[in-house]
């Protein structure tokens, strides 16, 4: 399979996805890291984003709620190459009607091989890393470059 490099900016796109039981965290989190987080731009589910502008005062681009697609919006602007990064605190202990989004969007994140934070540690620790602050290139396998059985054999006809 063939490695795709894709240029990450230096001013991060950082989508920002946080489930109800986890919100305080992320306000806290947030405000703990806002100096870094200004320095970027950034989106977010429709209630993460709310809070995020009303409690913390960033500026954030706001896509629906989670529950109504918005956690299909971020993954759809991974796939379309315009969210580099994912801070992503959801709930360990409960179900959500949207599980299977949440479960897609975890998945896209690997398939395009884009940092994704799962808990506040993990947050912090990908907020302060030294490759925030310049150009990076991420390394992610081009899944299209692989020929399917089927493919190739129609090729041999
Ligand atoms: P919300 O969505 O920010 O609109 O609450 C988050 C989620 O539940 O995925």
């Amino acid at each position: 399979m063939n490695i795709q490099p894709v240029l990450m900016p230096a001013i991060k796109r950082i989508a920002l996805v946080a489930h109800d039981n986890r919100k305080n965290e992320m306000v806290d989190w947030a405000n703990w890291n806002k100096p870094i987080l200004t320095q970027h731009m950034l989106c977010a589910t429709g209630t993460t984003g709310a809070l995020l502008e009303t409690e913390v005062g960033l500026c954030v681009t706001r896509f629906r709620s989670g529950p109504l697609g918005g956690d299909q919006q971020i993954g759809a602007g991974i796939t379309e190459g315009h969210i580099d990064f994912v801070v992503f605190f959801w709930d360990p202990l409960e179900s959500h009607s949207h599980d299977v989004d949440v479960k897609a969007l975890l998945r896209i994140a690997a398939v395009y091989n884009i940092p994704i934070a799962c808990n506040r540690s993990s947050a912090d620790f990908m907020v302060t890393s030294p490759l925030m602050a310049g150009e990076y290139v991420r390394l992610a396998f081009d899944y299209e470059s692989v020929v399917s059985p089927a493919e190739e054999a129609a090729s041999r006809v």
